[in-house]
C-alpha cells in the first residue's frame, strides 16, 4: 500500500481531497523509508577484480597485440591448401583465390573467436549474381558469411554479402563498389554438444561490415546448407577457419583472430 506522510495529508485536507489520512498515517509509522541515496558509498559497486588484460588495440590497419594474425600481407605461413600448400597468390601485400585450386584454411584450429579479415571484389565485373566476386569466410569450416560483389548485384538476399549464408539476411547492404576494400568484424560463438552428440547451444554470430552492424548475435540453425535445411551435427569444439574458392578471383588482406573465452 503506497503510504502518505502527514505533511502530505495535511495538504490534501486543505486542498478538499478526501483521503483517509488516519489509516495511512498509521501504516507509514511502520514502513521503512529507504536511505537517501547520497548514504550510500558508490565503493559498494565499484569491481576491481580481474583487471582486464591491457592490449595495444593498434589501429584500422594492423592487429590488436592480442591477436593471432593470420594473414599480414607477407606469406601463408598460418594456412594450408585442401591437398597441400596452399595455392593462392600472394603480392604485393594481398592475398588472392587461384581459382579452381581449392579452399584455404588455417593450420591452426579455433572455437569461440573474435575475427576481422578485409576483402576486395575484382574491379574487372565478371558474372553476375552469385557468380560476381564470390568467395566465403567459413568459421569451423561449416558457417559462412557471404562474401560477394553485393553493390549491384542482385541475388536472393540470404546469399548476398553479408548474409549467414541461406540462413540470415543482413540488416543493410552495407558494400562497397567491386576494387574497394571492405571489412568484415565477426563474433563467433561456437555451438556446444553434450557427449553423447546433443545439441547443447547453438552457435552465434554477430557481424559488422565496413564497421555496420549487420548481423546481432543470430542463432545459427546449423552448418551452412547448399540444399535443404541446415542441421546440427556434433564436431570438434575447435575447427579451422576457411576461405572458399568459389572460381572468382577474390582478394583478402589483414585477416586477425582473437581467441575468446566461454
Ligand atoms: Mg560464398
Amino acid at each position: 500500500m503506497r503510504t502518505i506522510s502527514v505533511v502530505t495529508c495535511f495538504l490534501l485536507l486543505l486542498s478538499g481531497s478526501s483521503i483517509s489520512c488516519a489509516a495511512s498515517t498509521s501504516s507509514s509509522s511502520q514502513e521503512e523509508v529507504p536511505p537517501p541515496r547520497e548514504d550510500v558509498d558508490p565503493s559498494l559497486t565499484e569491481v576491481w577484480e580481474p583487471e582486464p588484460a591491457k592490449i595495444d588495440p593498434g589501429n584500422a590497419a594492423e592487429a590488436p597485440s592480442d591477436a593471432i594474425v593470420l594473414f599480414d600481407g607477407t606469406d601463408l605461413s598460418e594456412w594450408e591448401g585442401e591437398d597441400g600448400p596452399p595455392a593462392w597468390e600472394v603480392r604485393d601485400g594481398v592475398l588472392t583465390v587461384v581459382p579452381e585450386t581449392g579452399t584455404l584454411r588455417t593450420k591452426r584450429a579455433f572455437g569461440d573467436v573474435q575475427l576481422h579479415l578485409e576483402w576486395r571484389t575484382p574491379t574487372e565485373i565478371v558474372g553476375e549474381g552469385q557468380g560476381r566476386g564470390n568467395s566465403g569466410v567459413y568459421l569451423m569450416d561449416l558457417y559462412e558469411v557471404q562474401i560477394l560483389d553485393s553493390y549491384d548485384n542482385r541475388t536472393y538476399s540470404n546469399g548476398q554479402a553479408g548474409s549467414i549464408y541461406k540462413q540470415f539476411i543482413p540488416e543493410v547492404n552495407a558494400s562497397r563498389p567491386p576494387g574497394e576494400w571492405q571489412s568484415y568484424d565477426i563474433i563467433f560463438s561456437a555451438p556446444r554438444f553434450d557427449t553423447s552428440g546433443a545439441l547443447v547451444r547453438p552457435a552465434t554470430m554477430t557481424v559488422l561490415h565496413n564497421g555496420v552492424l549487420i548481423q546481432n548475435h543470430v542463432t545459427l540453425l546449423g552448418p551452412t546448407a547448399y540444399r535443404g535445411e541446415p542441421e546440427y551435427k556434433a564436431h570438434a569444439a575447435n575447427l579451422p577457419l576457411t576461405l572458399q574458392d568459389h572460381t572468382n578471383p577474390v582478394s583478402f588482406r589483414n585477416i586477425w583472430v582473437r581467441e575468446l573465452e566461454d
